[in-house]
């Protein structure tokens, strides 16, 4: 029986494809379109916008984005053997699905996409956290996307949305909170994917802020924040050592105890002290 748009149910995609999943790639599928469906509305409003996709694997969150209205999806796939899948999906929606065969990691997207895009994937494991430093860290704010709907294991889906005294809080909860609104929006159990993961997932929504939360030099902050959390268990006055000689004097100017905890200090106090080291 044909799947609500038309297409084939993906378990006899997957069947007669032969889509056997490979770990190396981070292949755990997502077979219910319904799901596929929730996740793409997560993304918010998709009508006249351009779409991001890494990942698409057999295509169901593909055919969730595409049957939720987006313009254009542009999907980036490692996996050769996913071409004639997506291909029978870029038949059934002419012209609004465009398939890369290459590496998320070096293709260049921006000649492909209408801009402000949003960017929607349930992302290899693999390679999840280094994409979304990367999308979070483009060399000018705001960025070419609007916003992120990411599918994470739930752990690095709590280390985004840290707050100070979390376990979780760290340099991705600061790169990111700097400057989006990020929020988890659903998590799933190991047994929605095929094959199960052994830990839970999470999506994340961040919507990028048109500018950032408070003013600061993103590679003076990134470097500080980097340097505190190194060494998070200890005082800031240690671990920010090698970032400036006199650093308990600046940490004092900017209203920060000396022995403050990285794990303790607000996204506020990192950029604070962020600004009173332009000057070294
Ligand atoms: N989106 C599909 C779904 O939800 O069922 C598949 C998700 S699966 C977790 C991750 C997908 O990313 C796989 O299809 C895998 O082949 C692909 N992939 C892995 N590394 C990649 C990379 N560096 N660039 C692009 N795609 C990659």
């Amino acid at each position: 029986m044909a799947a609500i748009d038309g297409l084939p149910p993906l378990r006899d995609v997957i069947r007669d494809h032969e889509l056997v999943a490979k770990k190396q790639l981070g292949q755990n599928f997502l077979l219910d379109l319904n799901l596929t469906a929730k996740i793409a509305r997560a993304a918010g409003n998709l009508d006249g916008h351009d779409v991001l996709e890494v990942g698409p694997g057999p295509g169901g969150l593909t055919r969730g984005l595409l049957a939720e209205g987006a313009r254009k999806v542009l999907a980036v796939e490692k996996d050769p053997r996913c071409m004639p899948v997506l291909a029978e999906i870029a038949d059934h929606y002419p012209g609004r699905l465009e398939v890369i065969n290459g590496d998320a990691l070096e293709v260049d997207v921006t000649a492909h996409l209408r801009t402000p895009y949003k960017i929607a994937a349930n992302l290899p494991y693999n390679v999840g956290t280094e994409l979304l430093v990367r999308w979070l860290t483009p060399k000018d704010w705001p960025p070419q996307w609007d916003s992120l709907t990411l599918m994470f294991q739930r752990e690095v889906a709590e280390r985004i949305v840290a707050q100070p005294g979390d376990n979780h809080y760290g340099r991705l909860a600061i790169l990111a909170q700097w400057r989006t609104t990020a929020r988890i929006v659903m998590s799933l159990p190991p047994e929605a994917f095929t094959p199960a993961p052994k830990v839970h997932s999470a999506v994340v929504h961040l919507k990028a802020l048109p500018e950032p939360r408070y003013p600061a030099d993103a590679k003076i902050l990134s470097r500080v924040v980097a340097a505190g959390f190194n060494q998070r268990r200890k005082m800031l006055r240690a671990s920010l050592k090698s970032v400036a000689p006199d650093i308990e004097a600046k940490l004092e100017a900017v209203g920060i105890p000396p022995t403050q905890r990285a794990e303790r200090v607000t996204i506020e106090e990192w950029c604070r002290l962020a600004r009173s080291l332009e000057t070294n």
